[in-house]
């Protein structure tokens, strides 16, 4: 083997360590940013990725990776970085300089964005590569990433089925094994869901805690960019780069940002954990139970309390985001007209033009949300269900407030009422807005949740959630180490 096989090997090897360990190894001089780069760039194609395999990977910037791989290689070692050198996929809705912003959609194919996400900027100033943006449902629109304009993407665990959505890239890429990590994002549970369904780490921090500068909106009062990582900790990591109040997000908050950091072998006496019943309904898989029940015994073991809690609106949960989810979708989609981003085409006359260009230009799923959120929002409706979902809304937020004021420090429930499903096998889209029954919650109430894998079933990853309230991520990401820890291979057993 000659040396530059053996330093290849080594970098690709890194791939799979933590974080930590990695840029552990970049600032001592032991691993080169340009050999971790192309070990990554390498495994987009060995892993099947790309278009013709998993279909994770929609664009990657090979040319611009190893020119920032070189450019940290030349200068000194800066020991500040956090991330140095680490690379990093980008969902597709979240802005970058050099690569297509498309969100999974013909109508901004080819769109390349005229500034920078703050959270990208965050990543690449701790010293992260951008090495491609990842596929996912239109506009952020689904649980399967099926919804793409791009074909769907592929679940790395078993190719017959879906990765989750709608942040499905960068949740198959990261299960993969192409980055360490990845950025995806969140309305309703697109990064827990996916986390789930690929057996990794997905975290969804407080609202506001991430700026979302640069994200583009789909149901403003629910959005977030959200953390992928294969470990607790990495995502912890990631985390603590990106969070942080940010002047061009007036939604973004000045909380001070905590170190993240966790001990895996931390006590968590006098920790009290809530089970809540709405979350363990009757229906409930049995095998999904007991695999929760498994991890509740280990938190246990480790000190904690766990009691019995309720958040009574849990169950109107799911109406009342898809009438406030669709009804800011169908303000915020309403700039692509042809006249201002991407496709456009062409009529007899400007309303023809617009016509012709959202009617092409959008798929089927995001044009039954406009029309949803049209109609709940006009007049005469506004008030049956527009205002009555608000009004529900801040009772389900009302409920976290309350259990977290009455002394419990976390919640803990299954992500998913499932595994992940094989393609097109949910094809009404009420079925497939019910894989969301215990993630939108969160993204209701604002507060910070995530997803970790908790064992298998039939081979299949299921997902455990924590919740916590809000900008308490420190102790919610606290619990998910300890419980990592605890339960050792059988997460993935
Ligand atoms: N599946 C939900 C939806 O389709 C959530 C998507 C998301 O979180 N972006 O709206």
């Amino acid at each position: 083997m000659n040396v530059d096989a053996r330093d290849d090997a080594s970098a690709d090897a890194l791939l799979d360590r933590s974080v930590a360990t990695i840029v552990e190894c970049v600032h001592a001089g032991d691993c080169a940013p340009t050999d971790l780069v192309r070990a990554a760039l390498h495994r987009i194609r060995t892993r099947g990725a790309g278009p013709d395999g998993l279909n994770a990977v929609l664009s990657v910037d090979e040319e611009g990776a190893l020119h920032e791989a070189q450019r940290l290689e030349s200068t000194p070692r800066d020991h500040a970085q956090r991330l140095a050198a680490m690379p990093v996929l980008i969902k597709d809705n979240i802005a970058t300089h050099r690569l297509p912003t498309s969100c999974g959609s013909r109508i901004l194919e080819g769109y390349v964005s005229p500034y920078e996400a703050t959270a990208v900027r965050r990543l690449r100033d701790a010293g992260a590569i951008v090495i491609g943006k990842t596929n996912m449902d239109e506009f952020a629109m689904g649980s399967s990433t099926e919804n793409s304009a791009f074909g769907p993407t592929r679940n790395p665990l078993d190719p017959t089925r879906v990765p989750g959505g709608s942040s499905g890239g960068s949740a198959a890429a990261v299960a993969a094994g192409v980055t360490p990590i990845a950025l995806g994002s969140e309305t309703g549970g697109s990064v827990r869901q996916p986390a789930a369904f690929c057996g990794i780490v997905g975290v969804k921090p407080t609202y506001g805690r991430v700026s979302r500068f640069g994200l583009v909106a789909y149901g403003s009062s629910l959005d977030h960019i959200g953390v992928f990582g294969t470990r607790v900790d990495d995502a912890a990591r990631v985390l603590e780069v990106i969070a942080g109040v940010d002047p061009h997000d007036a939604t973004s908050i000045n909380h001070a940002v905590p170190s993240y950091g966790t001990d895996a072998d931390a006590s968590l006496a006098g920790v009290v954990i809530g089970k809540p019943v709405e979350y363990f309904p009757e229906s409930l898989d049995p095998r999904i139970r007991a695999l929760c029940e498994r991890s509740l015994e280990h938190l246990r073991a480790r000190g904690a309390e766990i009691r019995d809690v309720s958040l009574p609106h849990t169950a109107l949960a799911i109406p009342v985001y898809y009438i406030v989810a669709p009804a800011e979708a169908s303000s915020n989609l309403a700039r692509y007209d042809g006249v201002r981003f991407g496709t456009r085409v062409d009529g007899d006359g400007l309303r023809a033009m617009y016509e012709a260009t959202r009617s092409t230009g959008f798929g089927a799923e995001v044009i039954r949300r406009i029309l949803l959120g049209t109609y709940v929002l006009s007049a005469g409706y506004y008030d049956a269900y527009y205002r009555r979902a608000q009004t529900v809304r801040a009772l389900i937020a009302q409920d976290f407030t309350t259990v977290f004021a009455s002394g419990v420090h976390a919640l803990f429930t299954p992500t998913t009422p499932t595994t992940a499903f094989a393609l097109g096998a949910v094809s009404d889209p009420y079925e497939m807005y019910l894989s969301d029954i215990f993630t939108v919650t969160a993204n209701l109430a604002g507060v910070p949740a995530m997803s970790q894998p908790i064992g298998r079933l039939d081979g299949l990853p299921v997902g455990g959630q924590l919740m916590a309230a809000h900008f308490d991520e420190a102790t919610m990401l606290r619990i998910a180490a300890v419980l990592e820890h605890a339960l050792g291979v059988e997460a993935h057993r």
